[in-house]
């Protein structure tokens, strides 16, 4: 089973890999292609790098690579619960274990050519380690540039999934408002009936 990509962030979609559809756990970075698959469809990684990356580094390494995310992906869980419920402390522990993994990560700039000359700021993957430091600059950028109080979890009652509730109410209960959403109305419509019943 893939992934979802219902977080409105790389980095919600990222703890997302890991989720509970029907009440049951699926783990969908089993090994290290299942990880750089992710980061290909994540968009944090373009296609021929993650071809260069499969095979320079080998499968030991990135299997590796995507143990070390399931890792670093559970520690990410258990730290932004606790930030959305006290954004004020200094998570000092958490950040240096956050700034080891995004010194791994090289950036070099490069213009793209064509009508149009870019200027563009890619990441150079030296290390299936570096791999994982794609992953902690999305959770940096989520932690530094969005409000705690977006970050929510689904109110479905057989779903685990994380998203940020952009709407301006910020008053989103529901990962998707067709499956969970719906599913929370037909059963408390139940409820109704079984009491009127
Ligand atoms: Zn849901």
């Amino acid at each position: 089973m893939d992934a979802p990509f219902l977080g409105g962030h790389p980095a919600v979609d990222f703890l997302n890999t890991r989720y509970t559809p029907d009440g049951r756990t699926v783990e969908t970075l089993t090994d290290g292609r299942a990880f750089v698959g992710w980061l290909v469809a994540a968009g944090l990684l373009d296609q021929a790098t993650a071809a260069t990356c499969t095979r320079r580094f080998g499968r030991k390494a990135l299997d590796a690579s995507a143990e070390e995310a399931r890792r670093v992906r559970e520690r990410a869980r258990a730290w932004l619960a606790r930030w959305r419920e006290a954004p004020d402390d200094d998570y000092r522990t958490d950040v240096s274990a956050l700034n080891a993994l995004l010194g791994r990560v090289h950036l070099r700039w490069e213009v793209l050519p064509g009508p149009e000359l870019a200027l563009v700021q890619r990441s150079r993957i030296d290390t299936a380690d570096a791999l994982v430091g794609l992953v902690a600059v999305q959770l940096a950028q989520l932690i530094t540039e969005e409000d705690p109080a977006r970050l929510k979890q689904c109110a479905g009652s057989q779903c685990s999934l994380w998203f940020l509730d952009r709407t301006k109410a910020q008053r989103r209960k529901f990962c998707t408002a067709s499956v969970c959403g719906n599913r929370a109305k037909v059963s408390a419509f139940r409820a109704r009936q079984r009491q009127s019943g």
